[in-house]
C-alpha cells in the first residue's frame, strides 16, 4: 500500500506517521521524488483500511494498494526514473553507456588492449570476469583473483570503471575496488548473495536468469534494494526458449515491461542473447530503439582464440563500427552516449 503526500509536509510530520505504521509491524520505504513524496507500507495490509487512512490524515493525498509483490523497486512507489552512478559514468534515462571487454580476463596484455581499444571507441565502463560460471567443470574457470587483478590494472592504465562477476557471498572483500559487482544469470535467485551485494555500497549489475520471468527479476532486484542497496542495473541478456539458431532468445518486450513497472535502469547484452557475433550489431541497436539505458558487448583482440565465449566476440575492429552506428542513433534518440 503507497500513501502519495500533500505537497510541503512538515518533516516531524511524516516521521510521526511512519513510526506509527512501524509500531505497528509494518516496515515502511520513504521514498521522494520530484512531483511527489510516496509512503508505502510492507507488511500484511488486507486488513488496513486505506479510506480511513487517507481521510484520518491531514498529510496524505491519497493512497493505492500495489498488487504487484515487488514494492522498493516499483515504479508506483518512486516515480522517477533512477539512475545509478558507475565510477563517474551515469546508467539511466537520458544516458546510452555501453560497457564492454572479454568474455573473461585472460592475460594483462589482453585486457590492456582491449580497454584501451574499447574506450578509444567510445566504451565507458571495462567488463571482463574473472570468476566463470561455466556449464562443464574441465572448461577455463578463469584467472579469477590474478584475473581480478589484471582488470584492476586496465582500470588504472585507462580510468575506465570495471565491473566483473561476483560468484558467491566469500568473494566480497576481492571486490574492493571493483566498481560495479556483477550477479550472472545462473545466480540470478541465490538469495543469500543477493542479500549480501545489498549491503554493498557499489552498484550491481543484476543479470536475468536463463528461465527467469520479468517478476522474477524484479524480485530478485527487490532483495537488493530492501537490503539496503537502491544502486541496481538490471540486465535482459536472453532467456531459453525452443529457438535453436540463437543461444538465447533475446526478450526485447522485456525493456519496455520493466521501463513500465520499475524505476531501475535495464541494459541489454546482445552477445550472451546471440551467442554469434554476426547477430550482435542488430540486437544492439534494436535494444537502443526500444528504451534501454544502454549495452553490456563482449570484444575481444583475438575472438578466435579466446579461451571463452569467442563466437560471440566482436573483433576490436567490428566493435569500433558498431559503435559508430550506435552513436548516430544515440544521437536520434537524444541519448548521451
Ligand atoms: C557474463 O556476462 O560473463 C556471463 C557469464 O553472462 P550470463 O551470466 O548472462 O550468462
Ligand atoms: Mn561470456
Amino acid at each position: 500500500m503507497v500513501f502519495i503526500l500533500k505537497p510541503n509536509v512538515p518533516k516531524e510530520k511524516i516521521d510521526k506517521f511512519i513510526t506509527e505504521w512501524e509500531q505497528k509491524g509494518f516496515s515502511t520505504i520513504y521514498s521522494v521524488g520530484t512531483e511527489h513524496t510516496a509512503i508505502c507500507l510492507i507488511g500484511n495490509t488486507i486488513a488496513v483500511d486505506l479510506d480511513h487512512v487517507v481521510q484520518t490524515n491531514d498529510i496524505i493525498d491519497f493512497g493505492k494498494r500495489i498488487t504487484e509483490q515487488f514494492k522498493a523497486v516499483n515504479r508506483t512507489v518512486h516515480e522517477d526514473d533512477t539512475i545509478v552512478k558507475v565510477g563517474d559514468v551515469s546508467i539511466g534515462e537520458g544516458f546510452f553507456p555501453v560497457i564492454a571487454g572479454p568474455c573473461s580476463v585472460e592475460t594483462h596484455e589482453q585486457v590492456l588492449e582491449i580497454a584501451r581499444s574499447v574506450k578509444q571507441s567510445g566504451a565507458k565502463i571495462l567488463r571482463g570476469g574473472a570468476f566463470k560460471p561455466r556449464s562443464s567443470p574441465y572448461a577455463f574457470q578463469g584467472k579469477q583473483v590474478e584475473g581480478l587483478d589484471m582488470l584492476r590494472l586496465a582500470k588504472k592504465e585507462t580510468g575506465l570503471p570495471i565491473v566483473s562477476e561476483i560468484m558467491n557471498q566469500t568473494q566480497v572483500d576481492l571486490f574492493d575496488d571493483v566498481d560495479m559487482v556483477q550477479i550472472g544469470a545462473r545466480n540470478m535467485q541465490n538469495y543469500d548473495l543477493l542479500k549480501v551485494v545489498g549491503k554493498l555500497k557499489k552498484p550491481v549489475l543484476l543479470k536475468r536468469g536463463l528461465a527467469n520471468t520479468i517478476e522474477e527479476l524484479l524480485m530478485s532486484a527487490e532483495y537488493i534494494v530492501s537490503s539496503g542497496n537502491n544502486n541496481v542495473i538490471l540486465c535482459e541478456r536472453g532467456i531459453r526458449t525452443f529457438e535453436t539458431y540463437t543461444r538465447n532468445t533475446l526478450d526485447l518486450s522485456a525493456i519496455a515491461v520493466i521501463k513500465q513497472k520499475s524505476h531501475l535502469p535495464v541494459i541489454v547484452d546482445p552477445s550472451h542473447a546471440a551467442g554469434i557475433r554476426s547477430l550482435v550489431p542488430p540486437l544492439a541497436k534494436a535494444a537502443l530503439a526500444v528504451g534501454a539505458d544502454g549495452l553490456m558487448i563482449e570484444a575481444h583482440n583475438n575472438p578466435a582464440k579466446a579461451l571463452c565465449d569467442g563466437a560471440q566476440s566482436l573483433d576490436l575492429e567490428q566493435f569500433g563500427e558498431l559503435m559508430s552506428e550506435l552513436k548516430v542513433r544515440a544521437e536520434i534518440e537524444k541519448k548521451i552516449f
